[in-house]
């Protein structure tokens, strides 16, 4: 699929597995989706923020991403050094030598997911209105995980809605958007099912957490056959994290207990690609339904 997409000239190759360019009818499919998330979510008034593709160091560590994930998080480091350590940096360089220990690490990381700056966010407003919050939010996220899958992206946009507030809203938002979620992806006439999942969580302690996750159902995954022979592509996810976030962050519910979160989470070229894998890479050629839904 990799190589019907780039000889296509939907994606470009860069020379590194996971970072691609993306031509301009890939961007169209991506913008249609984003835009079919806001008309899907449009009704329930969520705040809509953006934040850049990187977060402060701080806010990746106060947000367990370190602890969880070390082996997909992605950290910015940058000269720091003067013009002899310059000279040495290019010296190595040119010599095609290691010159990794030139770089000094900064106070920014790249986000991993597109809801990990809005706890700091509404930790710093105090404590949640009676009704909790509800927030559109989208970023470009980093994962340290190189793959030969055009579905497994090194950068990415991650579209979701997170919901954060007492712990019967945030049930109700998740099914809700379970729903949703799936009646959007039978709007598009994409083939798909909706299972219990786990995230990738580091090591052995990991591996007790991800069971953990999944048989107390806390993240669904909708995946679509995408890759032929290979398992198929979570596009996706509807994850409910108790407290977590709150207690990691202090946010408290207007009664001032620990506030709980959920969020629902699509992967827009995962959902681009989809299309183009089920429907062809010819977008004037999809069915006219499913264009009416994209582009109405
Ligand atoms: P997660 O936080 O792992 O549930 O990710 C949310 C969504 O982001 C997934 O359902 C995917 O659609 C998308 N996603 C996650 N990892 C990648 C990746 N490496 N490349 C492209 N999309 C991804
Ligand atoms: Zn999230």
């Amino acid at each position: 699929l990799l190589d019907e997409l780039q000889a296509s000239g939907l994606l470009f190759p860069t020379g590194v597995d996971g970072v691609y360019g993306l031509d301009a009818r890939f961007e169209t499919v991506v913008q249609a989706v984003d835009d079919l998330v806001t008309r899907e979510g449009a009704d329930d008034g969520a705040e809509r923020v953006r934040f850049p593709p990187v977060m402060p160091m701080g806010q990746l560590e106060r947000g367990g991403y370190l602890k969880n994930f070390p082996h997909l998080a992605g950290t910015v480091h940058c000269f720091e050094g003067d013009e002899r350590d310059h000279r040495e940096m290019m010296r190595r360089i040119e010599a095609g030598e290691d010159w990794s220990d030139t770089q000094a690490a900064s106070d920014i990381a790249m986000t991993p997911a597109a809801c990990y700056p809005v706890y700091p966010m509404l930790a710093a407003r105090g404590p949640l209105p009676a009704d909790g919050a509800l927030i559109d939010v989208l970023s470009w996220c980093f994962r340290h995980e190189p793959s030969k899958q055009p579905t497994r992206l090194q950068t990415f946009r991650m579209r979701e809605y997170l919901k954060v507030g007492t712990p019967q809203p945030i049930v109700d938002f998740r099914h809700a958007w379970l729903g949703r979620g799936t009646a959007m992806i039978e709007s598009l006439e994409l083939p798909y099912h909706v299972e219990a999942a786990n995230d990738a969580f580091f090591g052995r302690v990991g591996q007790f957490m991800a069971d953990n996750q999944k048989t107390q159902e806390l993240k669904f995954e909708l995946q679509i056959p995408i890759n032929d022979g290979e398992p198929p592509t979570a596009c996706m996810s509807f994850n409910h994290h108790l407290e977590h976030f709150g207690e990691l962050w202090e946010i408290r519910t207007a009664d001032g207990a620990l506030a709980h979160s959920a969020c629902v989470a699509w992967g827009l070229e995962r959902l681009a690609i989809a299309l183009f894998r089920h429907h062809g890479f010819d977008i004037e050629q999809w069915p006219a339904s499913v264009r009416a839904t994209l582009w109405p």
